[in-house]
């Protein structure tokens, strides 16, 4: 442990207090409390299946989403999940990423590398976010995923081009095509063909699939879905 440790603590994702000094990133028993996502999940977003025998959940039954394949690490209804990433969104605490990152890509590695994925694409945010927050927090998700998973993040390929309306009072139609001119790629210098899109959270999947038009649009052929929240099947 260093002296670092102990100015400047870090805190458990869960429960927010400080650990103790030394390589812990979250408390035993908070641990207990993190509300995975398990058993089926949707092959194209990986929510969870209310019906296990379906492939898909209902939302990508009615639109067919244009990325090939989606992993999440746990349910969004979670509070302790939705805090988390609160916390880490507007209140410039990333270090509480590094246990549910690292936990996520011990889970979802050996899946993973059958997408054959070159690069982790976060879901750009648009610049004077960025400069209000100093960071854009699917950024921080993917360089915390990228050495484990063993994929370089790309940064740079996907931009996020005017600001949108406030989402929440649009039809998913609506949603959609509000997105759609709000992200961009400029152009596929390294001839990508295979990405994985990086979100925090996940709800109607509308902003994830104006991405991955736009990256399929560049030249991409297969964009897949890595998301540390994700909403229910309903
Ligand atoms: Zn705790
Ligand atoms: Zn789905």
């Amino acid at each position: 442990m260093g002296i670092i440790d102990w100015i400047y603590p870090k805190h458990c994702p869960v429960c927010l207090d400080a650990l103790p000094p030394g390589d812990r990133l979250i408390c035993a028993p908070c641990r207990k409390k993190i509300r995975y996502v398990r058993g089926a999940v949707c092959y194209l977003c990986g929510k969870p299946l209310k019906d296990a025998g379906e492939e898909f959940c209902r939302g990508c039954r009615a639109r067919r989403p244009s990325y090939d394949g989606g992993l999440s690490y746990a349910e969004y209804s979670s509070k302790y999940i939705r805090r988390m990433l609160y916390e880490v969104k507007y209140h410039r605490n990333r270090q509480l990423l590094d246990f549910p990152c690292a936990d996520f890509a011990e889970r979802i590695k050996d899946r993973v590398r059958w997408w054959q994925a070159e690069a982790l694409i976060p879901v750009p945010v648009h610049p004077s976010k960025r400069l209000l927050r100093g960071y854009n927090q699917a950024e921080e998700i993917a360089k915390r995923l990228s050495k484990p998973l063993g994929v370089p993040v790309d940064a740079s390929m996907l931009r996020r081009t005017g600001k949108t309306r406030a989402q929440k009072e649009l039809t998913a139609e609506a949603r959609l095509r509000n997105l759609s001119a709000a992200f961009a790629a400029g152009g596929n210098p390294k001839g990508y063909r295979r990405v994985i899109l990086v979100d925090d959270i996940v709800t109607t999947g509308s902003t994830a699939i104006a991405c991955a038009n736009a990256l399929k649009g560049a030249g991409v052929r297969n964009v897949y879905l890595l998301s540390m929240a994700i909403g229910r099947d309903e």
